[in-house]
């Protein structure tokens, strides 16, 4: 019998696989464009995007034989076209405080951002406020309080069950006393029930707004990349109970690729202002279109 042909690497190996290692290329037709549609779901991005990136990849290109590495320089090419626009690092204000709402699902890694984001902007010679608004989950305050220690910022907390706007307007108002440039507020990411969720992110965003109407100046939104396509329902629900300004995409060191990255930058346009790939602090990275695309395609 003969050998099983070496699996490709890569997103596009199963394409190419079977073919000779010197005639690589396979002609660009119904059936190949269906498996680049196919390959592209399975990676994240959606029925939608994934047939506008593989119909943008076959024009000009349907009828002709194209190469494995053809291939991946376009689709790596399309990919970084789409996420070139999001690429955005958090924008900053001159306001003193600025004020960063953290929204997002429990677990999606709301706390470890904000703690690595207070470290990078500790570094950067920025002063600090870190105020724990998920009052009504004392193991996040307490994991907020390991990550303020570690970043050498304080963490601003107040009684187990009391209101979150409450906090809010003591941080700020201290925040502010104190000069602090930048003030992150931690939010309860309790989706079961939303209404009340709603709320009390709506509250927290009236007081904070009695001390400065422009507050908050980024509402950051937090996913968990393993979470896949479900992404894609977070912001869509987060989006009607928040202003969310931006996105961090976190857990992307592990084996999700992040191609739901792809369909929230094609459907939403919000900017992509960090990544998380790790668990530790210095484990937050600006997001880079092109090394994304290259992981991604493989
Ligand atoms: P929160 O409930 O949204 O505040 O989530 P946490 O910040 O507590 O994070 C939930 C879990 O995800 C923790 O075990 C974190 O260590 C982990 N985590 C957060 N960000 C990342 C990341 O970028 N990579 C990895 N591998 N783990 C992460």
């Amino acid at each position: 019998a003969a050998p099983e042909p070496a699996a490709r690497p890569g997103l596009l190996g199963r394409l190419f696989a079977g073919t000779e290692a010197d005639a690589p290329r396979r002609e660009m037709d119904d059936a190949m464009l269906e498996s680049l549609e196919d390959v592209l779901i399975q990676a994240d991005m959606g029925v939608d995007t994934a047939l506008r990136v593989s119909a943008n990849i076959a024009e000009g290109r349907f009828g002709k034989k194209i190469s494995a590495p053809e291939l991946r320089r376009a689709l790596a090419g399309e990919v970084t076209r789409i996420m070139t626009p999001v690429a955005r690092p958090l924008p900053l204000y001159p306001s003193k405080p600025q004020v960063v709402l953290v929204v997002g699902v429990n677990g999606s890694g709301k706390t470890t951002t904000i703690g690595k984001l207070a470290s990078q902007f500790k570094a950067a010679g920025k002063s600090v406020v870190i105020a724990a608004g998920d009052t009504f989950r004392a193991a996040a305050v307490e994991q907020l309080q390991v990550w303020g220690s570690r970043a050498g910022v304080p963490v601003l907390t107040a009684p187990e069950g009391s209101d979150p706007a409450s906090l809010a307007f003591d941080a700020f108002t201290r925040a502010r006393a104190e000069g602090a440039d930048l003030l992150m507020i931690d939010t309860a990411g309790r989706l079961q029930n939303r209404a009340d969720l709603m709320e009390e992110l709506a509250k927290i965003v009236r007081t904070l707004r009695k001390i400065d109407p422009t507050a908050p100046h980024n509402t950051l939104l937090v996913l968990d990349a393993t979470t896949g396509q479900n992404a894609v329902a977070q912001v869509e629900i987060f989006r009607k109970i928040a202003d969310v300004s931006g996105l961090v995409m976190t857990k992307l060191d592990g084996t999700a690729k992040g191609g739901v990255l792809v369909s929230l930058a094609d459907k939403f346009g919000l900017p992509i202002h960090a990544i998380g790939v790790g668990e530790q602090i210095d484990d937050l990275a600006p997001f880079d279109p092109e090394d994304f695309a290259r992981a991604l395609v493989g």
